[in-house]
Parts: structure tokens; sequence; C-alpha cells
């Protein structure tokens, strides 16, 4: 027995040696992400009540010549603890500013498009400023950047967050509460603060259209009807069926997205959506 305890530990150790070994693989790989221009944004289309498309969300991608495709999920968390998130948010901004002016110059509509925005970026002092210069520089009509931020980073000191959030507002951005439901917010809480919308979580959606799905359905009806209440407009993400769809849209949900509706798309591509006859 005392044998195999020792085994476990090294095997044990080796899986905890392993796993840094990768982090670290991948952190210094993602360094030079930007300068080498491996990452790339996909875009996921957003649609109203009625199909129309009303904006994207921009999601990152890492194509890597040693690790292939690596997902978000696997280099985010890696990115926000070695504050390369800082550069590579900013990288987001400007590559959505960048892509929007190609569509235009393509005659093609401009749309709202949506970041998403880590709690490290968020909380460094110059976020308001790198977020204005952005805008400066990209000489697009206002209205085109929605930030999505989770309830997490809205717990600190609700006057200074308060009045970030405002400074944002200022600039013509749209705040969006990301994954809302699986952090600790309340909504009365979130109406003293400037959102705009909120996303109702993937994990309550899933199981909209299951027949015992009676208490996922209350919940989602009660947070669009309190939002409504609160002045905001509600997204659905991760619909994936046509009865998740019909059971948000008898609730009043305002805006879908999710597979059923389309997945994230590299540029080229989502800009079929763009097309007036599509
Ligand atoms: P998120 O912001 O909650 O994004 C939604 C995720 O769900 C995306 O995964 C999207 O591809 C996926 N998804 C969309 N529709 C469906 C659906 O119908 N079913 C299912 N099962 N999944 C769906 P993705 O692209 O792998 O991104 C994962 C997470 O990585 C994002 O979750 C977000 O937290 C983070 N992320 C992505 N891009 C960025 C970025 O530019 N900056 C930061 N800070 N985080 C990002
Ligand atoms: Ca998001
Ligand atoms: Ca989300
Ligand atoms: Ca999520």
């Amino acid at each position: 027995a005392k044998g195999t305890l020792r085994n476990s530990f090294q095997f044990f150790d080796a899986a905890i040696t392993s796993t840094s070994i990768e982090q670290l693989q991948i952190e210094t790989l993602l360094r030079r992400a930007i300068e080498r221009d491996e990452l790339l944004l996909h875009y996921q289309p957003k649609v109203d009540r009625a199909g129309k498309l009303v904006g994207f969300e921009a999601l990152i991608r890492w194509q890597n010549a040693e690790l292939g495709m690596v997902s978000p999920a696997r280099f985010i968390p890696i990115a926000e603890d070695t504050g390369l998130i800082i550069s590579i948010g900013a990288w987001v901004l400007q590559e959505i500013a960048r892509q929007m002016r190609e569509w235009r110059a393509q005659g093609l509509p401009i749309v709202p498009v949506a970041a998403n925005v880590s709690a490290l970026q968020f909380s460094q002092s110059g976020f308001v400023q790198t977020v204005a210069e952005t805008l400066a520089q990209a000489d697009l009509p206002l209205g085109w950047l929605e930030l999505e931020l989770t309830e997490s980073m809205l717990m600190g000191q609700i006057d200074d967050l308060r009045r970030q959030l405002i400074d944002l507002r200022q600039l013509g951005v749209t705040l969006a509460i990301d994954d809302f439901g699986t952090g600790y917010s309340s909504l009365s809480y979130l109406h003293r603060l400037p959102i705009n919308v909120l996303k109702i979580d993937r994990s309550f959606v899933a199981r909209l259209d299951q027949s015992d799905a009676m208490v996922e359905r209350s919940l989602v009806s009660a947070i669009i009807s309190l939002g409504h209440h609160l002045g905001m407009q509600i997204v659905a993400e991760g619909v994936e069926t046509v009865g998740q769809r019909q059971i948000l849209l008898d609730a009043g949900c305002d805006v879908f997205q999710g597979y059923y509706i389309g997945r994230p798309l590299p540029a080229e591509s989502a800009a079929a959506w763009l097309h007036p006859r599509r």
C-alpha cells in the first residue's frame, strides 16, 4: 500500500509539472502571438425577434504553428495570469475597428460589435482612455462598440464603478452584462449602474426546452420582465434549438445568439450577414 501511495504522489507530481510546462509553453508562444499576426477574431451574429441581424459578438481565436488552433478557454486564463490580456484586449478593440472600416469600404452596413472584456483589463486605470483612443482613431459613426462585462467585475466600490461606466457610456459605448445569472449581483444593484444589455447565460438557455425545466423557464421569464422594467435589453446566448428560441420569444426576449442562429464565423463569412438580401 505504501508503494502505491508513493507512486500516486509521483504521478500527481508529474501531472503538475507537465501542466506548468504546457502553461509556460503557451505563455512563451502567446507573447509573440500579436506581432506574428496569429490572433484573429470570429464574429457570431445576434438577431432580433424577427430574425434580422442586430450585431455581432467578436470572439478571439489563436492559430499557432506548433499548437494549432488554441481555444480561448485555454489561453485567456493564461493571458490574464500573465498580464498579456492587457495588450491582447487592446488588440481586440483595434482589430474590430479595422474590420469595420474594411466592411464599410466594401459598401457594407455598420452593425454594433461586442468585445469581451477581462477583469484585469477593466480594472486598469487606463482602460477608459484606451477605449477612448480606439474610438477616436476608428473614424466610425458612434455606437459601433459594445463591451461585455461580467457580474464579478461590478462588485467593487459603486461610486468609482459608476464613474467608469458613465465615462464609457459618454463615449457612445453600449454596456452589456455577460453570463448573467451565474454571478452574485442582483438586478436592483445593477439598476444603479448604467447597464444597457443583459445576456442570459447559456446554462439557463440550454435546459429551457426540457420537459422538467419549469424552474429554468420561470427564472428566465423573471429575468426578462425585471430587466425590461429596468430598461434593459435582453439577449439570450447559446440558443441551440428552435424550441429554446420559441420559449425565449414567448417570454419576451429581445435578441438571440447561438448555434441555432449562427456559429461564430471568420470575418469573410460573417460579411454575408451584412448583405441586404441575405
Ligand atoms: P463567452 O463570452 O460566454 O462567449 C460565448 C462562447 O460560447 C463562445 O465560445 C461561443 O463560441 C460559444 N457559443 C456560442 N453559441 C453557442 C451555442 O449555441 N452553444 C454552445 N455550446 N456554445 C456557444 P468561445 O469562442 O470558445 O469563447 C469562450 C470564452 O472565451 C468566451 O465566453 C469569453 O469568456 C472568452 N473570450 C473569447 N474571446 C475573448 C476576447 O476577445 N477577450 C476576452 N477577454 N475573452 C474572450
Ligand atoms: Ca461574451
Ligand atoms: Ca457569455
Ligand atoms: Ca461564458
